[in-house]
């Protein structure tokens, strides 16, 4: 929820820490429909997520060996650097680029899809690239990092998006979106 005009994970903030003259205004997030006092209706923000291809796709069934990807790779770095989402929606309800065009697909659904084009088991790399490519995809980010600033698991959703506008530009100049 918001407190003192800013999203916060707020089971887990202090209030020693947030508290302002000694008062907490507390309200719900932003960029999210009210259902009631302090709760939204967070169906959209998922719903973004599924729209960005944000579900693994892999291509081995469960009679396969597991996998191996090795933890010194790029690509590895760069999906466990943005894996530990907890779906919070604070960076979403931080977002001005939501607010302005609630379309956008914001930073948490890129922040996954990012991951997903870095895991190398992953089948539908340029599917998703296409997914997030259009105009309230990647491009829309203004990069200036609400979201990296307040997410509460020190995610930067502002790099992995900035990785997903090169992507997408490489894909586009070799012809494939
Ligand atoms: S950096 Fe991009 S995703 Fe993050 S708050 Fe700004 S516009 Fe939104
Ligand atoms: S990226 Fe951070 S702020 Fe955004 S939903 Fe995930 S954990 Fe929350």
């Amino acid at each position: 929820m918001n407190v003192n005009g800013k999203a916060r994970w707020t089971c887990r903030t202090h209030v020693s820490k947030v508290a302002v003259n000694d008062a907490l205004e507390i309200a719900p997030l932003s960029n999210l429909p009210v259902i009631k006092d302090l709760v939204t209706d967070m169906s959209d923000f998922f719903d973004k997520w599924s729209r960005a291809r944000g579900q693994f796709s892999g291509s081995r069934s469960r009679h396969d060996d597991f996998a191996r990807v090795s933890p010194e790779s790029a690509q590895r770095k760069a999906a466990d650097a943005g894996i530990e989402c907890i779906g919070c929606g604070v960076c979403y309800s931080s977002c001005d680029v939501v607010t302005w065009r609630p379309d956008y697909l914001g930073p948490a659904a890129l922040n996954r899809a990012w991951t997903l084009v870095n895991d190398e088991r992953d089948t539908q790399t340029l599917e998703r690239l296409r997914a997030v490519a259009g105009d309230a995809g990647c491009h829309s980010c203004h990069t200036q990092a609400t979201c990296t600033e307040r997410c509460p698991k020190h995610l930067s959703p502002t790099a992995g998006i900035a990785g997903l506008k090169r992507m997408t530009m490489k894909a586009a100049r070799e012809g494939d979106l």
